[in-house]
């Protein structure tokens, strides 16, 4: 791969810990495979609890000095890193296409999705303003001050491999953390030249460290050692569930952006060829692969069979193949285990009655691709209603009124992602309010931006991220009492 980019240094066999990069204590590796071709990639250190450790204290001892830098100058490093992700945006997206699989357009829109973050969160540094509050008592004043909550880990998942870091450790770095980052095991090499820049940029050794190797392992000790004061995960609920448990005896602060199942409800009064375009955004980009993708497409009786005829004849349409390819709109799916997922759902809601309208199995290209797929006349008892496929599978369910809309969207204990398509005002306001999610996209099937608040509730997650409230998750708020004025 290194001979493939223009700045080959951006591709590193190493982690990082307090600005050296390093092998594991072991010397063992862990092999990365191209989804699409399974080709070699390259390898990363199989790291564990002792380089965890030593980077834990590397954060702990940047910490001291990091914070008391004046937020314009930790502005102006971020801002630096912004510009290189910008100007290494070709390698950065080459990279991303290698290990994850992901088209170069859709690789290259998550590099300026992720540099939003950097970019967002380098001005937000600027602006952590406290509070004065009125006195209670003559000769008192009252003073509230925002401190960096300390060393933050960042636990994050393969399907956006840039972007996941960088609305963590964007926020902070800008409001005066260090961290310790543990990038997915299918997907390292993106964060590994994230570092890179991010020491280009001019962040201070020990700000930025990453950890690759044995999850458990590097969870257990993000998660036990007392010095990390924070952990923001995204990937799986039951991951999520377990990462609380273990960062409970240390009390720790945390973010998680969990699972999802998202409704997508179509109206009889919608624009059925705008939802389609929506549905083809919020159900196949990257493949289906994103914790806010439509998962449950609820369609209304009188649009019902114009929506299916049209969503399977634009479906058709989508070129698959190897993302470094021109004009490849689907890539390949993560592994053959998400591919086992999705046959699995296929066959469960086929066996319940549903019908295949296009796609439904295995791409002739073989190993992990698979055709995108719209299902007819899905049951409420299919599998692919309860459980987050994954996957680029649309399954129809029929609905008659707003009401059972209503019901069969919050029939879920998860609670991120939502979308609907109609018309009428008084709908809109209705369903946007009654839907028990933390993102609604109204007539749109592309909610993600640096500028807005995204997070779930239920088992969702806790927190959010982006936006002017995504720097509070990494905030302590101090209040400062000062007696006989
Ligand atoms: P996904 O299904 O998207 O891979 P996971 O929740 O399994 O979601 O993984 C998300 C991230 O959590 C990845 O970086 C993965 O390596 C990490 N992870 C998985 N298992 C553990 C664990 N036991 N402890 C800590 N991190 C874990």
């Amino acid at each position: 791969l290194a001979s493939k980019l223009k700045d080959p240094d951006l591709f590193r066999e190493a982690i990082l810990i307090d600005g050296e990069w390093v092998p594991a204590d072991s010397g063992e590796t862990m092999d990365v495979r191209n989804p699409a071709t399974g080709e070699l990639v390259g390898r990363v250190p199989k790291a564990g609890t002792a380089e965890t450790s030593r980077a834990i204290e590397a954060a702990d001892r940047a910490l001291a000095s990091w914070r008391k830098v004046l937020p314009k100058e930790r502005s102006r490093i971020l801002r630096n890193l912004y510009d290189l992700m910008h100007a290494h945006i070709d390698d950065l997206a080459l990279i991303m296409t290698a290990e994850q699989g992901k088209p170069i357009s859709e690789a290259k829109g998550e590099i300026n999705y992720a540099a939003g973050f950097i970019e967002w969160f380098s001005e937000e540094a600027k602006r952590i303003y406290g509070d004065i509050i009125p006195q209670n008592l003559e000769g008192r004043r009252l003073l509230v001050e925002k401190a960096p909550i300390g060393v933050f880990a960042a636990i994050t998942p393969w399907n956006f491999p840039a972007a996941m870091i960088t609305r963590k450790a964007g926020p902070g770095w800008a409001v005066g953390c260090t961290g310790v980052i543990k990038p997915a095991s299918q997907t390292p090499f993106s964060a590994l030249a994230l570092g890179v820049l991010a020491e280009r940029a001019g962040l201070p050794k020990g700000v930025c460290n990453i950890v690759t190797g044995s999850a458990g392992q590097i969870g257990g000790e993000l998660t036990s050692n007392p010095k990390v004061r924070k952990l923001s995960f995204t990937g799986s609920t039951e991951i999520g569930a377990m990462l609380l448990e273990q960062c409970a005896p240390t009390i720790k602060k945390t973010s998680m952006e969990l699972g999802g199942n998202a409704p997508f409800i179509v109206f009889d009064d919608a624009d059925v060829e705008e939802a389609v375009q929506g549905a083809l955004i919020a159900k196949y980009r990257n493949c289906g692969q994103a914790c806010v993708a439509a998962n449950r497409m609820l369609v209304q009786d009188g649009i019902y069979e114009t929506f299916a005829r049209r969503l399977a004849e634009e479906t058709a349409k989508l070129k698959i193949g190897d993302g470094q390819e021109e004009g490849v709109i689907l890539g390949p799916m993560i592994d053959q285990n998400a591919v086992l997922k999705v046959e699995e759902h296929i066959a469960d809601a086929v066996a319940k009655g549903a019908s295949v309208v296009s796609g439904g199995k295995r791409h002739a290209l073989g190993g992990n691709f698979f055709e995108p797929t719209v299902l007819k006349d899905v049951p409420g008892d299919a599998l692919i209603f309860s459980d987050e496929t994954f996957g680029p599978v649309a399954p129809l369910f029929r609905f008659k009124t707003e009401e059972e809309a209503i019901a069969l969207a919050n029939d879920t204990p998860y609670g991120l992602a939502s979308y609907f398509y109609a018309r009428d005002v008084g709908r809109i306001f209705r369903v946007s309010e009654a839907l028990e999610f933390g993102m609604v996209g109204v007539n749109e099937g592309f909610i993600s931006t640096e500028v807005a608040p995204f997070g779930g509730v239920k088992a969702s997650g806790l927190g959010r991220e982006g936006s002017k409230y995504g720097a509070d998750d990494y905030l302590e708020i101090k209040y400062i009492v000062m007696g006989g004025l």
